[in-house]
């Protein structure tokens, strides 16, 4: 048989996959290593998907999308975020954010430019680097400083080759934000570089402390950014497969080339769900907001209590506790908690090599189910390391 593909052949599966299958094959198994809400879409925007198909939308859409829903976005993104895009020129529909993350690096990248990327980060990022022909250049995030990006570490990654950035915040797996405090000392680099910036604002909504910043709401970069968000997890709508991105006219013209012939239009009734969501569904995702806010204080509390430490996640529905005190790897660590204990978890290396140490927990699952799982993960701690040192009073304080 002829070869195929070297970048492909030589692509590692998603670490997370190989969790969800293991635990899958098991019985009894709580499972907190998957990456999508547990709730169900609201009714209101399925409803509005069946009432397209009655009213016969059942064709493609304009490559860009439907003009009613890309207004929709544009509305929300200004009132929600402060930045304006044109729905007509600077706003593209996607095949989740998924299709968003491969089409900006397809469209930026020329063979061997190089992409910083955070380390730990989401796991698609640079499979999608590495088949669109670029370099990823990681940047080591650390517990210390909650997993933000400083201006240090971004000039010490910065070469003549650097042609873009890949920023996630609040961040899967980290749960690290960045305030707009935070940007402000990043964006003379940003100026200087030229580089453009992916921002993947998928979590946006999922933010339970402070105010979420993009950084397109920077006049002087805007022109820079491409911002990447989705239906997913703000309105719990992963099988609807909708993203967006929204970017300057230009590039955005470039982007939609790509889509045209890859995709033609995201789904129809997709399209019209999504626009039920962005109109009348965020006070559902309040709701689901305020849900896991309650689970990710429970989930704190009790991990530090158990002495792994864990920073308190802004945003989105993942937790990273520091497992380094148990003497295992993070590898070590799932394999032996699911087999003892029946508990799935995500090892950090999943999200980069500087992930070791850690791993990711979801709480996009029940309190009923993280109290049962924390009581397992209690046990397989004190197994293999005995009882935790740490007193309620200091376990309080850490939280
Ligand atoms: N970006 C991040 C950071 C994610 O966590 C995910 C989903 N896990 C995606 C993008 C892709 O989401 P979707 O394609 O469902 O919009």
């Amino acid at each position: 048989m002829k070869s195929i593909n070297h970048t492909i052949e030589h692509l590692k599966p998603s670490g997370i996959r190989k969790y969800f299958d293991l635990a899958n094959s098991m019985e009894g198994v709580i499972s907190l290593g998957i990456g999508e809400p547990d709730f169900n879409t609201p009714w209101h925007i399925s409803n509005a998907a069946i009432e397209s198909f009655q009213n016969g939308c059942t064709h493609y859409t304009a490559n860009r999308g439907l003009m009613e829903l890309r207004e929709a976005i544009c509305d929300y993104y200004r009132d929600r975020f402060h930045v304006s895009y044109d729905p007509a020129k600077e706003t593209l529909v996607t095949v989740g954010g998924s299709e968003a993350v491969d089409l900006c690096f397809r469209t930026l990248i020329n063979p061997g430019d190089e992409v910083i990327v955070l380390d730990p980060n989401y796991v698609a990022y640079e499979p999608s680097i590495l088949m669109a022909g670029g370099a990823p250049v990681y940047i080591q995030l650390s517990q210390d400083n909650d997993f933000k990006l400083t201006p240090e570490d971004l000039a010490n990654a910065l070469s003549e080759k650097t042609k873009a950035i890949m920023l996630n915040f609040p961040s899967n797996p980290t749960g690290g934000t960045m305030s707009r405090e935070d940007y402000e000392k990043l964006i003379p680099l940003f100026e200087e570089s030229g580089i453009y910036i992916i921002s993947d604002e998928i979590y946006a909504e999922l933010l339970f402390d402070g105010e979420f910043c993009s950084p397109a709401s920077f006049d002087s970069i805007k022109d820079q950014v491409l911002v990447i968000n989705g239906f997913s997890k703000a309105f719990a709508m992963t099988g609807w497969r909708l993203g967006y991105l929204l970017c300057n006219a230009k590039l955005s013209s470039q982007l939609t080339k790509v889509h045209q012939f890859i995709i033609m239009s995201a789904p129809t009734a997709a399209q019209y769900a999504a626009i039920e969501a962005l109109q009348n569904g965020l006070p559902d995702t309040e709701e689901m907001k305020k849900e896991y806010e309650q689970r990710r204080n429970l989930l704190c509390s009790r991990l530090n209590r158990m002495g792994l430490r864990t920073n308190v996640p802004h945003g989105t529905f993942y937790v990273f506790p520091d497992i380094s005190s148990t003497g295992l790897t993070s590898d070590q660590f799932c394999v032996q908690l699911l087999e003892k204990q029946k508990v799935a978890v995500v090892p950090g290396t999943a999200f980069g090599e500087h992930g070791e140490g850690f791993v990711r927990i979801s709480y996009a699952t029940s309190l009923e189910n993280i109290k049962e799982a924390c009581d397992r993960i209690e046990a397989f701690l004190d197994e293999v390391r005995g009882p935790a040192l740490v007193t309620t009073e200091e376990a309080v304080l850490i939280f």
